[in-house]
């Protein structure tokens, strides 16, 4: 049983209240967040008054299905309504949307309880959370080392037990990075499967989001509650959702995955793949294939230029998105002479180094002149990208590799080189190129007790199939049961 289906037993049972479950992941928040940093902000009161008013319907019988008092928490690019969101930047300092995205009216709606908000790289631009402009947020395998990015709050808040789930957003690995890092669940779905309303854009044709958990039918639980068409997104695909729990229950106990052919994409095994992910990439792929699966190589030669491509697109869609903080309408505003200053202090005091970055680049790429030899040929690019992979999935039925090539790395030690900490998402951006679905399953450590994530990719919509995969691998494997230091150390 997944961990949200143990608590709910226990809620339904009346083993504990809501308001119990609330106090104990608010003493975890107290006891491990002076180390881990993954929260912006607690919504301690808040979440006390939601439970209590949850056991008050839960008394009169009322049952809202698995989410029913479960503590959540989201990261701080997702408006919740008169609660801070500020994308860990400077420039939303003090926001209160004055409403929630589509995602946590319908994870409120179901009976999810939020206990707060979490950190991020600034705008979600970047693998590490170091971007933050407020906090570091640390790994609670090593709390030298970096829980991923952008959604590291997220990941690490769900890894050292202060929540029980959480959504992150993946622009361009953002939910499977840390995910990996962090030795937790994270799928990003379908682009359209879950409504962006209410998610602050970075770039608005590759932004999903999806849940980061402890196990592969927790996050089933949580795209359920997610997913579906929203008219207030028109990008959200009007497709009925399927019964994510029903289709894990559905496998076979032995063997299976027969019936299942993976492909092992080839472009992800070569130079800069760390030798300990490797190694542990191969077990799982062999893991697999003990567990009935078909296993066979497959080329997508166009793979390794995805992270071009999207240096490209990002930047110019964030460049365009980031227009409107100007000091007039959210946030922060410097006071200056005229309105002109006014904008260009309130940007340039407002905006971290990577953000300008990332707005310099894509302004340059989408002006006069450079607009064709840059722009449209990344777009061009990402077609090809599309090609390979519907080509991959008329042979198999998902594609198998690393999640990044490298462990968490110690905080710091890409700061100064942001081209390094680009090739962290080599493995994961060409996934949102192309809209598609992938996960993110923990399937070993390092020798030194990192986290290592094995990403399974589906074709368009088949979320099934890739929870289908991971649960089989999941329930077969020991790495979910193991708990980071930080976590054992304390009373968990
Ligand atoms: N690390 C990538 C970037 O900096 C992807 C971020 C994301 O998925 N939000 O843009």
């Amino acid at each position: 049983m997944s961990v949200i289906q143990q608590l709910q037993q226990q809620l339904r049972r009346g083993e504990v209240s809501s308001v119990a479950l609330v106090e104990r992941y608010l003493e975890n928040i107290r006891q491990r967040e002076p180390q881990v940093q993954g929260y912006l902000t607690v919504t301690a009161a808040a979440a006390l008054a939601q439970a209590q008013a949850l056991d008050a319907r839960r008394a009169q019988g009322e049952d809202l299905g698995w989410l029913m008092g479960i503590p959540i928490a989201l990261k701080d690019n997702l408006c919740t309504q008169g609660i801070p969101t500020t994308c860990a930047s400077r420039i939303l300092a003090g926001y209160q949307p004055p409403y929630h995205a589509t995602v946590a009216e319908r994870l409120m709606q179901a009976g999810a309880v939020l206990l707060g908000k979490t950190n991020l790289d600034e705008f979600a631009m970047g693998s590490s959370t170091e971007h933050s402009a407020y906090q570091i947020t640390t790994n609670p395998w090593d709390t030298s080392r970096v829980p991923g990015g952008s959604s590291g709050g997220s990941a690490a808040v769900v890894a050292a037990q202060e929540c029980v789930a959480a959504l992150g957003s993946d622009t361009g690995g953002s939910i499977r990075l840390p995910a990996s890092f962090c030795g937790v669940v994270g799928i990003k779905p379908t682009y359209g499967r879950v409504s962006r309303f209410g998610l602050v854009a970075y770039a608005s044709s590759l932004d999903q989001i999806g849940p980061l958990t402890a196990t592969v039918a927790d996050a089933a639980i949580m795209l359920q509650a997610i997913a579906g068409h929203d008219p207030k997104d028109s990008t959200s695909i009007a497709a009925p959702v399927p019964d994510y729990l029903q289709a894990l229950a559905s496998l076979p106990p032995t063997r299976p995955l027969a019936g299942f052919t993976l492909g092992v994409i080839q472009e992800t095994l070569g130079e800069g793949l760390d030798p300990e992910v490797g190694q542990a990439f191969d077990q799982a792929v062999r893991h697999l294939e003990q567990l009935g699966a078909h296993i066979i190589p497959i080329s997508c030669p166009t793979f390794a230029k995805g992270l071009a491509a999207y240096y490209i697109l990002a930047p110019a869609e964030a460049s365009a998105n980031l227009a409107r903080y100007d000091g007039v309408r959210y946030g922060l505003r410097v006071p200056a002479s005229d309105l002109v200053r006014m904008y260009a202090k309130t940007r340039g005091e407002g905006f971290g180094r990577e953000v300008k970055r990332r707005i310099m680049l894509g302004t340059y790429t989408l002006s006069q002149g450079y607009y064709d030899a840059y722009y449209l040929q990344a777009q061009k690019v990402r077609t090809l990208i599309r090609r390979d992979f519907d080509q991959a999935f008329t042979q198999v039925q998902a594609l198998l590799s690393p999640t990044a090539p490298v462990p968490a790395f110690p905080i710091g030690s890409k700061e100064n080189d942001p081209l390094s900490m680009y090739l962290t998402d080599l493995m994961t951006i060409p996934v949102n190129l192309a809209g598609l679905p992938a996960l993110s399953v923990p399937c070993g450590f390092t020798r030194q007790g990192l986290p290592i994530g094995l990403q399974v990719i589906g074709n368009v919509l088949q979320e099934t199939v890739i929870l289908q995969i991971a649960q089989a691998y999941e329930q077969s494997t020991i790495w979910h049961q193991h708990t980071p230091p930080l976590v054992a150390d304390g009373d968990g």
